[in-house]
């Protein structure tokens, strides 16, 4: 086992993989930008090094002052966490390069996930459903573009297949409207994320986000941790994710389950990552792949009972997975609620200083933040400021405690949208469970 990790980010997963670290005996080094140097991990960490100023181009994302730290500092491996350098495949490989363990999967793997119509190429070739769309990126020939639209059937979605956090996807109702919004979202591709190409899927009306937790070893074993519904959304990003998904059959999870474990095997990955699906009228359609640690991988934790950083080490280290599939139990429900610095009604950030931090406790309920009283949350940075997650007997038990774990909570100094996420937990619709992605928008409409 490694004897000493870097840490290669910033907020709440830098702090749950430092506690992951400890709990393992492993000592860890953790990299901050001048913004960051009163963050919890940072005071608590073994070593500490400061890499740059606030602007992430000059910290977070810098590869020779991450490399460079890990050699000083004499670490072994890099956990890249999420976001950042996580699913860039030339980090990996400069990582790997440079003598360290790069803590997730191959540069291969990301650098085909990372692709999107890479990535749904090589899942149907694996046998994973996906959702109808465009044979690969499209064409520049407007006829050609037309007639593929024609074919899968209005309202279509264009998405870039470089895209990431809910950005770079445009939706089309007419014919008419079709060559200007391919054209308008491969300029803003091409800006945003180095990479122009786009392509075309059936826009699906009604979906609910349901996603697959999966860990693979090197040694050719790979499971999954059952699902997690993440319908509850606001401009594509989550702020709510459960686990179980209410309401869907076991079979049905279990067949894409098993079809994810299988796909894993397929492709060689390796590590912990998310095959994400839209659920529609009873069938699982593949979106993308996430080839790193997600923001709501605690919902899992809490019902499987197992430890998904910790996991990510193992595995790095070459460890073989310690368990099969038919040891992997689900117990209960959970639910995580995003906290962020922002205004509860107009997503306006809010960031500054936190005059007083009283986070929930009792049975069944987690916080995972680097948040305290005194805390001046940054700019620069996701306004999320950390997570609230509580595990039940049942759902109605969880949301029970949510709700006073929310009630409990106070955050003085700043906005924070925990008056959104109370009104939820009492709400009728997501309270009965199993709400599509177009949930959250449609009642921000009508309660406010
Ligand atoms: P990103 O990498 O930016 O997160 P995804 O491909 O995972 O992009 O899509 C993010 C979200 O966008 C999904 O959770 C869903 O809400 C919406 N979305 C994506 N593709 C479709 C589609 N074909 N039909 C309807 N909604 C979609």
């Amino acid at each position: 086992m490694f004897k000493k990790i870097l840490i290669a980010n910033r907020g709440e997963i830098a702090l749950r993989i430092q506690r992951a670290c400890r709990e393992m005996g492993i000592k860890a080094v953790v990299v901050y930008s001048e913004a960051d140097r009163d963050a919890k991990y940072v005071k608590l960490a073994d070593e500490a090094v400061c890499i740059g100023p606030a602007q992430s181009s000059h910290s977070y994302l810098s590869m020779p002052a991450i490399i460079s730290t890990a050699e000083v500092t004499d670490a072994e491996a890099i956990h890249p966490g999420y976001g950042f350098l996580s699913e860039n495949a030339d980090f990996a490989e400069r990582v790997e390069q440079s003598g360290f363990t790069f803590i997730g999967p191959t540069p291969e793997s990301i650098r085909i996930m990372g692709d999107k119509v890479s990535a749904k190429q090589a899942m149907i070739k694996s046998g994973v459903p996906c959702v109808p769309g465009s044979e690969g990126a499209l064409p520049d020939d407007p006829k050609e573009i037309i007639r593929q639209a024609r074919a899968i059937g209005y309202p279509v979605i264009i998405k870039a297949a470089g895209g990431g956090g809910g950005r770079g996807m445009r939706v089309v109702h007419t014919e008419a409207a079709l060559i200007n919004a391919v054209q308008m979202t491969k300029a803003e591709a091409g800006a945003a994320f180095g990479n122009p190409a786009v392509y075309m899927e059936k826009f699906l009306e009604n979906p609910r986000h349901v996603e697959i937790q999966i860990l693979a070893d090197e040694h050719r074993n790979a499971v999954w941790l059952g699902e997690r519904d993440c319908s509850m959304q606001r401009r594509h990003q989550k702020i709510i994710e459960e686990a179980p998904a209410p309401g869907i059959p076991r079979r049905v999870i279990e067949k894409i389950g098993d079809r994810c474990a299988a796909a894993c095997k397929k492709i060689g990955y390796r590590g912990a990552g998310t095959f994400e699906f839209l659920y529609e009228n009873g069938e699982f359609y593949f979106i993308e792949m996430n080839t790193r640690v997600q923001v709501e991988h605690p919902v899992t934790e809490l019902v499987t009972g197992i430890d998904i950083v910790q996991m990510q080490i193992r595995i790095a280290a070459g460890e073989k997975l310690p368990f099969s599939q038919r040891q992997i139990a689900m117990r209960g429900h959970a639910i995580e609620c995003r906290v962020n610095a922002e205004d509860p009604w107009k997503f306006v950030p809010s960031p500054g200083r936190i005059s007083m931090w009283h986070p929930p406790g009792g049975p069944g309920v987690r916080v995972d933040s680097h948040a305290y009283t005194n805390y001046f949350v940054p700019p620069n940075y996701d306004s999320m400021i950390g997570k609230i997650i509580v595990h039940g007997d049942t759902r109605e038990q969880a949301l029970a405690r949510m709700r006073t774990a929310l009630a409990e909570t106070v955050v003085e100094g700043i906005q924070t949208n925990i008056p959104l996420h109370r009104e939820l937990m009492v709400d009728k619709g997501f309270c009965s469970g199993g709400t599509s992605i177009h949930y959250l928008e449609g009642w921000l409409e009508h309660h406010r």
